[in-house]
């Protein structure tokens, strides 16, 4: 799963280094960026590739520039999977992945109509998540994880719209971005499996919960949280 990329050369890959530093603070460590960054640099057999701590880089796409040993500080104290988000911005470079534990995704089609759809069927997926224990990439790594509420049964007017959220979602699956393991705002349990940002209408016929039909912007807002986890048409064209 994690890249086998160096994180020095992720973090080369999507930024370049200025020469004229702006007269801006990083905003990482909110130092100025022409102090340098107070991260310690790479060790010294890694030299060829590690970077300064006057370094300052500039993300290839957004324009934003902050030290580039603060960025590879960053990026080493989160999954390491060769992407990186910019912190002012939050653009995603390369593919973002999560901390999903394994599970399966299974997809259903149901004849009956949901509220605010009515001249269409229903896509339902279901959503199984069995216990286990908490890898490295989780908050508490060799300690059990709970899963309340599994199987989840999640659902999707089956119209273009449902269906291109729906593939989205495979792809948001496949790269553990639907679940993650942390405290349940719901509950308050701790290291359990929790959703993740990208919401889902857990209640088919009824809206009383919030997580349910009718909801005419359901579609658009799921389209936006899986964009802001970088998951968008271009990943299903690729
Ligand atoms: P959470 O409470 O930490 O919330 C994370 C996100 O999930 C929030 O954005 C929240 O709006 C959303 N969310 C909360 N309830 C939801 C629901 N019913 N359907 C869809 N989205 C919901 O996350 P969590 O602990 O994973 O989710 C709580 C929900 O999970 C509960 O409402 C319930 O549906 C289910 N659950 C069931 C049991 C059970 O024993 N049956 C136990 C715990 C949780
Ligand atoms: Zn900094
Ligand atoms: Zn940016």
């Amino acid at each position: 799963r994690a890249s086998a990329q160096k994180p020095e050369e992720v973090i080369r890959r999507y930024m370049e280094v200025v020469s004229a530093v702006p007269d801006e603070d990083c905003i990482i460590c909110m130092d100025q960026l022409s102090n340098p960054s107070g991260y310690e640099a790479g060790s010294p057999e890694e030299s060829s590739q590690s970077i300064g701590p006057g370094s300052v880089g500039k993300f290839v796409r957004c324009g934003h520039t902050l030290h580039m040993l603060c960025m590879l500080a960053m990026y080493n104290n989160g999954t390491k999977d060769g992407s990186l988000q910019c912190p002012s911005c939050k653009t995603i470079y390369g593919e973002k992945t999560g901390t999903q534990p394994k599970g399966k995704m299974e997809i259903y089609s149901i004849g009956q109509s949901l509220p605010g759809h009515p001249d269409c069927g229903t896509i339902q997926i279901i959503y199984s998540i069995p216990p286990g224990i908490q890898g490295p990439e989780h908050p508490n790594p060799g300690q059990p994880f709970t899963c309340r509420g599994f199987p989840r049964f999640c659902f999707l007017p089956d119209n273009d719209k449902g269906r291109k959220v729906l593939e989205l979602l495979k792809v948001a699956w496949m790269r553990r971005l639907i679940f993650t393991v942390g405290t349940s705002s719901t509950t308050g349990e701790p290291d359990t499996v929790v959703w993740n940002g990208i919401h889902h209408k857990t209640e088919m016929m009824s809206n009383l919960s919030g997580h349910g039909y009718p909801d005419p912007n359901y579609l658009d807002n799921v389209l936006s949280e899986l964009a802001s986890q970088g998951v968008t048409e271009d990943c299903l064209r690729a």
